[in-house]
């Protein structure tokens, strides 16, 4: 959703507050495409700090299906986390490219409230994603689901560090 944000400027001093829903149906992460599988409506506070500054303060909520780290099925994650960012307005004004990167949610007079969501997520993406603790992954040759499924194949073999393990047991049972 966008807002427009002129109308905060016949508000000096003042604030409104917004609920916008999250429209994108796709978060594209630095490490992939994730559906978002269900997105509460964004608490959003916008504050009129005069010369053309607004604080922004808000709430997200939002389930991401990410892949497990090792099964690679997706796994709902729930992420909620605060927004609190100030927008320079003026800054926007000029045509600087660095300046426009700094502030990708905001264009022109136009808040964009997916990228602003976006621009947050990143910063609160879970570092490790598992569907469940003892998660058995795929095989690394066949790739075949191990929580599903087994295989025929000799995974023993397959880690070369596994493999100078093994070779020291034997030399060991030799002795
Ligand atoms: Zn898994
Ligand atoms: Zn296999």
């Amino acid at each position: 959703m966008q807002i427009n944000l002129t109308e905060l400027f016949t508000l000096e001093g003042k604030e409104k507050t917004y609920t916008p829903d999250i429209e994108m149906k796709t978060y594209h992460g630095p490490n992939g495409d994730y559906e978002i599988a269900d997105a509460r409506p964004v608490e959003l506070r916008i504050y009129n700090l005069g010369g053309k500054k607004l604080e922004l303060e808000g709430k997200a909520e939002l389930t991401l299906l990410i892949p497990c780290d090792r099964c690679l099925e997706p796994v709902p994650n729930k992420l909620s986390f605060d927004i609190i960012r100030t927008v320079d307005l003026s800054e926007t004004d000029k045509k600087d490219e660095e300046d426009l990167d700094e502030q990708p949610f905001v264009s022109g007079y136009c808040l964009d409230v997916d990228q602003l969501v976006c621009d947050e997520l990143i910063l609160n993406l879970p570092m490790k994603v598992l569907c469940s603790e003892d998660c058995k992954g795929i095989c690394n040759r066949c790739g075949t689901n191990l929580n599903h499924e087994t295989c025929d194949c000799d995974v023993r073999s397959v880690d070369p560090r596994m493999a100078v393990i093994q070779d020291i047991f034997k030399q060991f049972k030799e002795v």
